[in-house]
């Protein structure tokens, strides 16, 4: 039987809790790049997760509950929209054969975001892990085209697929909402912490006086 929606977001919260604890601070350069599934969730807006959390943290929940609503829709489809179904099921045999998948198979935590770092202006990278996966994309045939009443008709479930996947998605937020507390309580308890301590030291790198003999060594003096 299908676990309800309340038992499998529990469970999602219980799993980033689970993680959270693991939780450090990037120490490579920020991304330029907002998070296109992070900015402006109502997922984490629902959980409390605030834009002053940090994105690893945030990350790590609005995927695990993505998947929840991903689920949902996926057997929804599979049971009321066959054209969208038979849609999806031609582009997975397509992506299976494809040999290299990068995006594929990741911790939470890591799912959904670039696979490459941004490149520095100048240095530009030999090989990308995103260039290589396109590569191999460019090799494996295209769909044949669908004729004109079939895209209507295929938009047509598209667009319930999306109603559904809003209905669900309000419930998912009314259901995280409950768990606010327990959100909280580890944010307070593992994440600030760490985030007051890196703050801490840049301002003590900032406040540092300047030391006259550091000068002088350089000077040969
Ligand atoms: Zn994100």
């Amino acid at each position: 039987m299908e676990r309800s929606l309340e038992t499998q977001v529990s469970q999602a919260v219980d799993a980033w809790l689970r993680w959270v604890p693991r939780w450090e601070p990037a120490t490579h350069r920020g991304r330029v790049a907002p998070c296109r599934r992070c900015l402006g969730s109502p997922i984490l807006s629902a959980a409390g997760l605030g834009s002053d959390v940090p994105h690893g943290v945030q990350h790590g929940l609005s995927t695990r509950v993505k998947t929840i609503v991903d689920h949902a829709v996926a057997e929804y489809t599979s049971r009321n929209l066959p054209l969208l179904q038979a849609e999806l099921d031609q582009q997975a045999a397509r992506n299976r054969a494809r040999g290299y998948r990068p995006a594929e198979g990741l911790a939470p935590e890591f799912e959904g975001l670039p696979l490459d770092p941004d490149p520095i202006p100048g240095q530009p990278f030999l090989f990308t892990l995103s260039g290589l996966a396109n590569e191999e994309e460019a090799q494996v045939p295209s769909l044949p085209p669908l004729s004109e009443d079939a895209k209507i008709a295929l938009r047509r479930e598209v667009a319930l697929a999306d109603e559904y996947a809003n209905l669900i998605g309000r419930e998912v937020c009314g259901i995280l909402l409950h768990h606010r507390l327990r959100i909280h309580a580890a944010i307070v308890e593992y994440v600030e912490p760490q985030v007051a301590a890196m703050l801490e030291e840049l301002s003590q790198a900032l406040d540092a006086p300047f030391d006259p003999r550091d000068a002088g060594d350089g000077l040969g003096l």
